[in-house]
């Protein structure tokens, strides 16, 4: 309920006060008149104005046009009777909700063409309550004219927003989902076949001890054998995910951002010299979450990505040009930055962030680096 209450505060960005004044307001028109037939008329007429808008709201599909006529006759019948012009930008509020295209234009004209008439209706019948509330009318009729597509547009890029939203999330876990893959297949095609040959020679040496002994020890040998080299390739692929060079993630990162639809740029020369393994993984893993946030927050359309190397340091920058989100006040916040944070102070690094123009990411790391014995700091 309160997030249905939200998201009409959110479209509508019409504040509920004149919402509540546009509620009361035809009761005083109502009692206007002098006849009591005209005013429980008038009563009636206002109660099922507000009970059938409200159903109108949820209905999809024909209801919408019963509805939606309904609620047009009774906005006609309140602009004649009782000078009442306001359940116009009821109707048009509720019209600017529509959806689907074909409805909202054919209701949008409709209401547009029926609210003109009876303004004009009411003009050449010269009643007095209507003119003396002619600037106010007008204001309505703009609205009728200007509300609906309004609300109708920024409904329609708040839903673009949110399947954008919706992609970039997917894509990074894609990305995370082919990360797990590669190293499942990493350890199907190095240590699986290596365990099953271990598993079948082993069992041949056993069936082979008494027969032949002498079979028996090659094919112990050759199970010690394969094990190192088991051992051995496991330690390689440890260290080949540990180690994720610069040059690897950056083709990686350019390859999400292509899936984003997002334009990278990159400063030519990228290679580093005379940088310890370390520092080089700790540069990647900041890259590559940086990117990752590019993805999933920025709403960028391109990002620039520089290394320069000098004498003392390495800077790595990576800019977007959309909008910081600020989740400060999140119960769910992320942990990306500060474990970026916490990885470059182990290496004596530091990160910068600049919301202006864009998101902006320095990360400074000394060069030649040498990680602080902790304790000792
Ligand atoms: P996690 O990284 O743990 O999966 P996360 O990405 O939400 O979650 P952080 O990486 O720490 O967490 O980012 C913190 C917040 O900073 C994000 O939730 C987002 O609101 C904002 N943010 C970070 N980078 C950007 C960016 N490039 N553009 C817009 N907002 C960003
Ligand atoms: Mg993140």
């Amino acid at each position: 309920m309160i997030k249905r209450y939200m998201t009409f505060q959110k479209n509508s960005g019409i504040s509920p006060y004149i919402w509540t004044i546009l509620c009361i307001l035809p009761f005083y028109f109502i009692f206007q008149t002098a006849s009591p037939i005209k005013i429980i008329v008038g009563v009636i007429l206002t109660v099922l104005f507000f009970i059938f808008y409200r159903i109108a709201l949820f209905a999809k599909g024909w209801p919408v046009y019963l509805w939606a006529f309904i609620l047009i006759g009774i906005s006609i019948t309140s602009t004649s009777l009782y000078s009442y012009v306001y359940f116009a930008f009821f109707l048009a509020y509720f019209i600017g909700n529509i959806k689907e295209r074909i409805t909202f234009l054919t209701l949008y004209f409709i209401h547009l063409i029926s609210t003109s008439a009876s303004i004009n209706f009411s003009i050449v019948q010269q009643d007095e309550l209507f003119l003396k509330q002619l600037p106010f009318v007008i204001i309505i009729w703009i609205s009728v004219i200007l509300l609906p597509f309004n609300i109708h547009n920024r409904k329609e890029m708040g839903q673009l927003e949110e399947k954008l939203e919706d992609a970039n999330k997917r894509i990074s876990e894609l990305v995370k989902l082919e990360e797990r893959q590669r190293i499942a297949r990493d350890l199907h095609d190095t240590l699986g076949q290596k365990l099953s040959l271990i598993g079948l020679k082993s069992d041949l040496a056993r069936r082979l001890i008494t027969k032949d002994p002498e079979q028996a020890r090659n094919e112990l040998k050759d199970v010690q054998q394969t094990a190192r080299t088991a051992l051995s390739e496991v330690r390689k692929m440890v260290s080949s995910m540990r180690g994720i060079r610069l040059k690897d993630e950056l083709v990686r990162v350019k390859q999400i951002l292509k899936a984003a639809e997002i334009n990278f740029n990159c400063s030519q020369d990228i290679s580093l010299k005379n940088v310890s393994l370390l520092t080089e993984n700790i540069l990647s893993m900041c890259l590559k979450e940086a990117v990752n946030n590019v993805v999933k927050h920025s709403g960028a359309t391109s990002c620039t990505i520089s290394i320069k190397q000098t004498w003392k340091e390495i800077v790595l920058t990576i800019h977007d040009d959309g909008v910081f989100k600020d989740d400060s006040d999140s119960e769910t916040r992320g942990s990306g930055l500060l474990g970026m944070k916490e990885r470059l102070e182990f290496i004596n690094g530091s990160l910068e962030i600049s919301t202006q123009e864009g998101t902006t990411l320095e990360i400074k790391v000394p060069n030649d680096v040498k990680p602080i014995d902790k304790e000792g700091a």
